[in-house]
């Protein structure tokens, strides 16, 4: 069984269309590669093959069967274990590294693509790769050439796996308050400690695990500045990457959750018997400044996650919905003998439909912006422009995060919807989709954490926000007297002033000393920011869709309302923009006068929830 159905038109169309890959491809990084789009599009493709041969079926079998524990250790389906060995023999992960590193060199925008389908199909198995892939870019950042030597290729291949542990039982959020310890001894130091909710704390998919730990060296300050990253290997290795005796991390147990069966959730005890050597990754007390690179990427990468599988799952509600028969359309109810329609022929059944795919296709076209702003920020040629892209890519961060994992929540829920109770049931795939994407809205920094980094953080660096705002005014100038957009440009613009007005009241309020009340509406200002946003992303894509779709029409002679109606059945690039078209207008007039809403709600200075006793 298999169930992923990919989206690669519309993934191309974001690409190619929107953002501009060719900005990329000609950045001077990139020009030893020779790279063109028609070799972006031949590895997407593969990677799509990649994905429906080997990914898609095995989801449905991690998914049954998990992972399981005992005697300490994490055993793997084997078909797990194989398709991952093909997954790094076909070197799918570390295409972006550097060739020394045993990689490709290509741009994320070419990685992000492809793990967006890795994604989709199968959540469970590409958190590893991804964590992995993660370690080895914090170690070409911050190792010493002995670990970017020994280390790097060998997770940048996927060969040994590598993990994130932050989180203690007691320092969850709150990171800071973590108890792990590091004490030096020579060239390294002890590590002990105790880490819940490791991803890929154990398995048996690599011979050996690099894990990267935030711990305190003794005599740290408390709390953050304390912090230091090590990198603590499951088994010691010696220089020439032999691997020798274990290092005393071990796994205690693997949770048992809603979702990601196949991804083993591990407490990981390190240094019981004393013996657990890790090595300093950065400088003493830079611990979360190093990793907040790779949390940086993991929240991007999990605003990604939740996008992919719930695009996955509106395309399977849409194919169910034209295929399953039920009823009839309602202008014929009173005629027994009418023709049973599909359900995606009932209104309320396309409108949710047009819902999940207008919030698809925002959330991808947001998420494939921040990913521009990452591969420019990491390769543009200059360094201005370098650092533009970075401040960009800090603002939209927690928005792509929680955004994302908050909306495609929403959207398996509707998918579960529209297949009516088939939608319950396990034998099909929505409600696995529902299951998986909870979990995005939680790890990498809950969303709640996310919306006070966007509000005390990323908007507090007024500049950001500016910059954002003179980009969409200037926009909004260029496209408000078209004739056929500019009405949608105008509730656009509404929707970016409420924005404007409530961030600068906010502004005041803390500086006033009311910081209270924009933390309290925090989680709700970051959703009218992501409602404006990919209002703003879906209105470009119709903008550029228009005149290609009257380019169709016109080319085949579709002049009246009827042939053009039957062009669209036809004709699937016609049936693409006008697709585009609609969602614009749909999104602008029935999603965005909700940020009006939820402003009305802020502006109304109640403060009960601050004070009632619950
Ligand atoms: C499947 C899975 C995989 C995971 N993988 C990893 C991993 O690989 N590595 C790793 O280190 N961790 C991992 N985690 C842990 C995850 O990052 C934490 O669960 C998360 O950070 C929240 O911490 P907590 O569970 O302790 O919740 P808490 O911090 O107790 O939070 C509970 C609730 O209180 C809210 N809250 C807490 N503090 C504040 C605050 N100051 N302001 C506002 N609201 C607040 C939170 O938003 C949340 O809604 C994983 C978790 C899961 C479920």
């Amino acid at each position: 069984m298999s169930f992923y159905i990919s989206n690669m038109r519309d993934i191309k169309f974001v690409l190619f269309e929107q953002i501009g890959m060719e900005k990329i491809l000609k950045l001077e990084k990139y020009q030893p590669l020779n790279f063109t789009q028609a070799d972006c599009e031949m590895i997407l493709d593969e990677a799509l093959k990649f994905t429906m041969a080997e990914l898609s079926p095995l989801n449905v079998l991690l998914d049954k069967e998990g992972c399981s524990f005992e005697n300490g250790q994490v055993t793997t389906p084997k078909a797990h274990r194989e398709a991952y060995q093909k997954f790094i023999d076909n070197r799918w992960l570390g295409m972006e590294f550097p060739e020394e590193l045993g990689g490709q060199g290509l741009p994320l925008m070419v990685l992000f693509a492809a793990y967006e389908m890795f994604a989709g199909a199968s959540n469970s198995f590409i958190i590893t790769p991804g964590l992995t892939r993660g370690v080895a870019h914090l170690i070409e950042s911050f190792g010493t050439s002995k670990q970017k030597k020994l280390l790097g290729p060998k997770l940048a291949l996927g060969e040994w796996a590598g993990t994130m542990c932050l989180t203690e039982p007691w320092a969850g959020s709150a990171v800071g308050d973590l108890r792990s310890k590091a004490v030096k001894e020579g060239d390294h130091y002890l590590i002990s400690g105790t880490k819940n909710f490791i991803s890929g704390g154990d398995h048996d998919l690599t011979p050996n695990i690099i894990h990267a730990v935030l711990a305190r060296a003794e005599n740290a300050p408390a709390g953050i500045k304390g912090i230091s990253l090590f990198l603590v290997p499951k088994y010691r290795y010696s220089e020439d990457g032999t691997i020798g005796e274990f290092n005393d991390v071990r796994c205690g147990n693997i949770e048992h959750k809603l979702g990601l069966h196949g991804s083993p959730t591990c407490t990981l005890n390190f240094g019981d018997e004393g013996k657990c050597i890790g090595y300093l990754l950065g400088r003493e007390g830079e611990g979360i400044n190093c990793m907040f690179q790779l949390m940086n990427e993991a929240r991007i990468g999990a605003g990604l996650q939740a996008m992919a599988e719930a695009s996955s799952a509106y395309m399977n509600a849409l194919k169910y919905a034209k295929e399953r028969v039920q009823g009839v359309d309602i202008r014929n109810m009173k005629n027994v003998n009418a023709p049973r329609v599909p359900i995606a022929e009932h209104p309320d059944v396309k409108r949710q439909l047009m819902l999940m795919k207008a919030t698809c296709e925002g959330l991808r076209a947001m998420l494939y912006s921040a990913i521009f702003n990452y591969d420019m920020a990491e390769s543009a040629d200059d360094e201005a422009e370098a650092e533009k892209n970075h401040e960009r890519l800090e603002l939209l961060t927690p928005i792509c995060k929680a955004f994302s994992s908050d909306q495609a929540f929403k959207v398996a829920e509707r998918a579960i919807q529209v297949y009516g109770g088939y939608g319950y049931s396990s034998e099909y795939p929505v409600e696995g989709y529902l299951r998986d994407i909870k979990v995005f809205s939680i790890y990498e920094g809950t969303n709640g954490i996310q919306a006070l980094d966007l509000l005390g953080r990323k908007v507090a660096k007024v500049m950001r926000f500016w910059d954002l705002m003179n980009e969409w005014n200037a926009w909004i100038k260029k496209h408000k007297e078209d004739p056929i957009w500019g009405t949608y440009v105008s509730l656009f613009e509404k929707a970016k002033n409420d924005l404007y007005t409530v961030t600068m009241e906010f502004g005041k309020m803390s500086m006033e000393g009311d910081s209270m009340y924009p933390i309290l509406h925090a989680s709700p200002y970051l959703e009218l920011f992501g409602e404006v946003y990919i209002g703003y992303m879906l209105m470009i894509q119709g903008i550029i869709a228009q005149p290609k779709l009257d380019a169709i029409f016109a080319a085949r002679n579709a002049t009246t309302p009827e042939a053009q109606i039957q062009l669209l059945k036809e004709h699937d690039d016609a049936r693409f923009y006008h697709g585009k078209v609609e969602v614009a207008k749909f999104y602008t007039t029935n999603v965005l006068p909700q940020v009006r809403a939820k402003v009305e709600a802020i502006n109304s200075q109640n403060r009960s929830v601050l004070n009632v006793q619950l």
